[in-house]
């Protein structure tokens, strides 16, 4: 399975060569004349290279239900984005420097025209102007500024649409990255793979994609976590998915002090036997804290399944190790509530590391279940009294976890920890699985 997701992911890199070859294609002597005329072709190959990333990027951006799925899930999908949108940012910085660069050696005192192009030149300032948005809804992105409010991240980023509509206004009046009428064709593929999949995300998803329910119980888990039950409006639309899978939740209710027409990602406790979805919610900001006091009636849209966290139609007796720690324990909930549903024996052991007694969740039924689950096993590990997970701990509590293939879901220390740990026990990385909460 892991190797599916890297050949998907590895066809998108693939993809974006396509024009980069066309481009080699179309060279000739006279590309390579001049120092001008190098720094020229390596100015338009970095152009052509950088809007190929940008358009897939974006067409990677769709988040269509289930097309996450040959990528590994939706997280590693979006790091698949990341990394094109990070890359296209580089090579596009790069590309008016070295046009600036040729057109300098060509012998102009400055390379006025690339630089300080006159107002009418159209085809030079859409490219400038793409550029400039780019660095603007790219910038947040990085770390180096910091973790960013997702509300306002995603406000500047939907910022992509004006960027690569003016990215490709540039490349088509300039329409000298590739032979002939190629240039045409190519991009306007490109174009609509990427201007469609935002297309869908913006406007058609949120009729086409959305299924509503309404919640029918709030129960209280902890003193900052509820668990909802979400209850389709009509019964022949209810949403299909799988044990680990998340959705994006969207509620409908004016009255919460936050959060109200926003959509967050939650991950499914309920057994996907079940007609109801049942979604554990800790409060970690703003909307999660607004929803902890959301009332029974409250409409809700939610969007998915996404994510392919345990492996699709995988088999009961292979044996596996699961760390969860806090409110990670959700995809795991629901993998036991599902074992117990269907009457099926498993071989896992569940480690759910918490600080205290007190901060288990759900910590009688998964004690039931255990009981109930033949071949399910349950530690509990307390930070405040055993200090941070380590790897004797792992060893002793589970002697055979060489065998395992292991699922960690929990805060990210946590995970890498875990992860650190079982590297260090000789586990290669690919019977190491991991979940996280964060999508930034
Ligand atoms: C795949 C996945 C599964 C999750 N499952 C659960 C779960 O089962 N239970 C649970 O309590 N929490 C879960 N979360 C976390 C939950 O989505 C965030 O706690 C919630 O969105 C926070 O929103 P906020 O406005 O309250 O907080 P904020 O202060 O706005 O955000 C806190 C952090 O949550 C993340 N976040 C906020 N909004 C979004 C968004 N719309 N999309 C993606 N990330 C966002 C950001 O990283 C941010 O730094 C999951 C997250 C992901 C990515």
């Amino acid at each position: 399975m892991k190797v599916n997701a890297r050949l998907a992911r590895g066809l998108v890199w693939a993809l974006a060569l396509v024009p980069l070859m066309f481009f080699l294609a179309g060279l000739a002597a006279h590309d390579f004349r001049s120092v001008s005329s190098v720094l020229n072709m390596l100015g338009r190959l970095t152009g052509a290279l950088g809007l190929a990333l940008l358009l897939l990027a974006a067409a990677l951006s769709a988040r269509v239900p289930g097309f996450d799925q040959p990528f590994g899930g939706l997280t590693k999908l979006w790091h698949t984005h990341h990394l094109l949108g990070a890359g296209a940012l580089l090579l596009l910085m790069a590309h008016p420097l070295l046009l600036a660069l040729a057109s300098a050696a060509h012998g102009y005192q400055l390379p006025v025209k690339v630089l300080f192009p006159p107002l009418d030149d159209i085809a030079t300032w859409s490219g400038w102007l793409a550029l400039i948005l780019m660095m603007i809804f790219l910038a947040p992105s990085f770390s180096f500024f910091g973790q960013p409010n997702y509300e306002r991240w995603k406000r500047i980023h939907a910022l992509a649409g004006p960027a690569v509509i003016l990215a490709l206004v540039h490349t088509f009046l300039f329409s000298r990255t590739m032979p002939a009428n190629l240039d045409i064709l190519i991009w306007s593929l490109f174009a609509l793979l990427g201007v469609g999949a935002v297309a869908w995300r913006l406007v058609f998803s949120r009729r086409a994609g959305r299924l509503n329910y309404s919640i029918s119980a709030v129960e209280a888990v902890a003193n900052n976590v509820v668990e909802l039950t979400l209850e389709p409006k009509r019964p022949d639309k209810h949403l299909q998915y799988q044990a680990g899978n998340f959705v994006y939740m969207t509620p409908l209710d004016k009255q919460l002090s936050a959060g109200c027409g926003e959509e967050h990602p939650y991950t499914l406790c309920s057994s996907p036997t079940e007609t109801k979805l049942r979604i554990a919610i800790k409060d970690l900001g703003d909307a999660s804290r607004a929803i902890q006091s959301v009332r029974p009636g409250t409409e809700v849209q939610v969007e998915g399944p996404y994510g392919r966290f345990f492996p699709v139609n995988g088999k009961p007796e292979q044996p596996e190790l699961w760390v969860a720690g806090g409110i990670g324990i959700t995809p795991f909930l629901a993998r036991l509530r599902h074992f117990k549903a269907l009457g099926q024996a498993a071989n896992v052991h569940l480690i759910y590391a918490v600080q205290d007694e007190a901060r288990a969740l759900y910590a009688d039924e998964l004690r039931d279940l255990a009981q109930a689950i033949t071949g399910a096993k349950l530690t509990f590990h307390y930070f405040y009294r055993e200090g941070p997970i380590s790897a004797d701990f792992l060893l002793e509590t589970c002697p055979d976890l060489s065998q395992r293939e292991t699922y960690i879901c929990g805060p990210l220390p946590l995970n890498k920890l875990v992860q650190d740990h079982l590297r260090g026990l000789g586990r290669p990385r690919y019977s190491i699985h991991t979940e996280e909460f964060e999508l930034l």
